[in-house]
């Protein structure tokens, strides 16, 4: 169900009555939840201010729905791949099923049990544009026009998310493309659908339609998931291929041509061939929510993605007093991900806290109050089929940054559990190794079901749990987790033989 994005705890309510708040946040998607929750958890009376749905684009256009449409994709494909079970598999998805799973995860697009649980920990909920208004200051801006004037004593948090950029080509309005909310809200399937974009949102919506009935082909300028291993696009192009899927690599669009709108789209590439479809979906970046929450009143560029500290304190904003404005998740741009803006939302939450109380950032055992993993160990997955998952730094990043590296890579198979998993199991993963200090950097798993097995690798590398360490757990046989042995014991094997990967 569309559910807020922390844990519920009841707290009293804070209001203040005369808009002063300790802390004002804009944006209430996963990201600005999770801060205002620590922020009334460090005892903090707090606003949030919200222009659309409570709960975020996660919630109802991207994380959430997209998934709850793909599990059934990859369910009935993973049956498939299980002999037994493949014979059992006689029919069709039912898509009807499937867009009736999708409303219940996203409450039919209805936020009225996120706004309670904003009420619920004691914040105020206000509905409206946000805007700076000079520091420490906000204006809430209802659609029926009316104004109101809010002022944070300790901060305001800019959780505002971004929003899909449309490549400037031509006929691009008369075509009314799909962006991520089409792709993800849409209850009829197009017979054919191009797919603009070979990144994460890109192959994981030519997954999804495929796999609902459309004949989807996908465009790409270059290789696809182009920040990942090199190996984990090519397993997923191909996967794409044997779902049915047209996978067009270093081609790009160079004009749309849509007279009749009912009607289909011409879709015209740089090669000069032409292809028509019903559907046309963009998924070819993102900007950030801040073109309209007046950062020119503190000294900053409308527009720009945030640049922060490891608090997220946005460093270079006006305004006396020094720390008090932060910027959260998808605006500052460190990692697209709502897992990782809600690590930085608990961290800035907590920061937010200790300013406010005088207290040190340093908290005894449990370390500074700073973001790390979203820089040096960033978690991904996409759930496409085979799913990817990566974490950390792939070999060419890592060398570029200056370590000494090994790779070690292994196809699936080498673990019989994989092949127990699913007959004929495809797969591979590759292990970044910092030769110098014995840990991992980086590493890339490629297979069904990875996107369970990949917390492990995050442990890892987060953990700098030294390789010789690591070879010490032993992941239950018969298991795809087995890969790890392996892999840990390919590396050592290296090393013993000198060979560089
Ligand atoms: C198709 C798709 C699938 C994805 N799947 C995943 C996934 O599986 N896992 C994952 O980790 N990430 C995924 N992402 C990325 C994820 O959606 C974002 O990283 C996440 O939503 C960022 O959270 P946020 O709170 O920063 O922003 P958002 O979720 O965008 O929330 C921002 C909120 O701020 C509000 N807002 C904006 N401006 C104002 C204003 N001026 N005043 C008041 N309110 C305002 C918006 O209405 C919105 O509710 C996906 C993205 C897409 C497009």
């Amino acid at each position: 169900m569309s559910e807020p994005h922390t844990e519920a705890h009841a707290a009293p309510r804070t209001t203040e009555g005369n808009g002063t708040y300790d802390v004002i946040v804009l944006g209430a998607g996963p990201v600005g939840q999770n801060v205002a929750d620590r922020a009334r958890t460090a005892g903090l009376s707090v606003a949030v201010v919200e222009r659309e749905l409570v709960g975020g684009e996660c919630s109802y256009w991207a994380c959430v729905p997209s998934k709850a449409l793909l599990r059934p994709v990859i369910a009935i494909a993973d049956a498939r791949r299980v002999d037994g079970a493949r014979q059992a598999v006689t029919g069709r998805l039912d898509t009807g099923a499937v867009f009736a799973r999708r409303n219940r995860y996203v409450t039919d697009w209805d936020d009225s049990g996120q706004a309670l649980w904003v009420k619920s920990i004691g914040a105020d909920l206000f509905r409206g544009q946000g805007r700076l208004d000079g520091p420490r200051r906000v204006t809430v801006t209802r659609d029926d026009g009316a104004r109101q004037t809010l002022v944070a004593r300790h901060a305001v948090a800019v959780a505002t998310g971004s929003r899909p950029v449309l490549p400037d080509i031509p006929g691009m309005a008369e075509a009314h493309p799909w962006t991520n909310r089409h792709g993800t809200d849409s209850s009829t399937v197009p017979a054919r659908l191009v797919v603009v974009g070979g990144g994460g949102v890109g192959v994981e919506m030519a997954t999804l339609w495929q796999g609902l009935g459309s004949q989807v082909t996908l465009l790409a300028r270059r290789r696809l998931l182009p920040r990942m291993e090199s190996f984990a696009g090519e397993l997923v192009a191909q996967g794409l291929a044997e779902a049915g899927a047209d996978v067009r690599i270093g081609v790009q669009v160079t004009a749309l041509r849509r007279p009749d709108a009912a009607g289909p789209v011409t879709v015209t590439l740089d090669d000069g061939s032409e292809l028509e479809a019903d559907e046309i979906l963009f998924a070819t970046g993102r900007a950030p929510n801040t073109d309209d929450i007046g950062l020119e009143t503190v000294g900053l560029t409308p527009g720009s993605w945030l640049d922060v500290d490891t608090t997220c304190l946005v460093e270079d904003a006006d305004g006396a007093g020094g720390a008090w404005l932060y910027g959260l998740g998808d605006v500052n741009h460190r990692a697209l991900l709502t897992h990782e803006g809600k690590y930085q939302a608990r961290t800035a939450g907590d920061a937010i806290g200790a300013r406010a109380a005088g207290r040190p950032l340093d908290d005894g055992d449990w370390g500074d109050h700073a973001t790390t993993a979203d820089q040096h160990a960033v978690a991904q997955v996409f759930f496409t089929d085979p799913e990817a998952g990566a974490v950390g730094l792939t070999a060419e990043q890592a060398a570029a940054a200056g370590h000494r590296v090994e790779t070690v890579d292994l196809d699936f198979d080498a673990a019989q559990g994989a092949n127990l998993y699913a007959d004929g199991y495809t797969g591979h993963a590759r292990l970044v190794v910092d030769v110098d200090r014995d840990v991992l950097l980086g590493v890339t798993m490629v297979g069904s079901g990875v996107s369970e097995l990949l917390h492990s690798a995050t442990i890892a590398v987060a953990g700098e749990v030294p390789l010789k360490r690591l070879r010490h757990a032993i992941a239950p046989f018969p298991t795809v987790s087995e890969i790890w042995v392996f892999l840990v014991a390919a590396y050592r094997r290296q090393r013993a033989r000198g060979d560089a990967g």
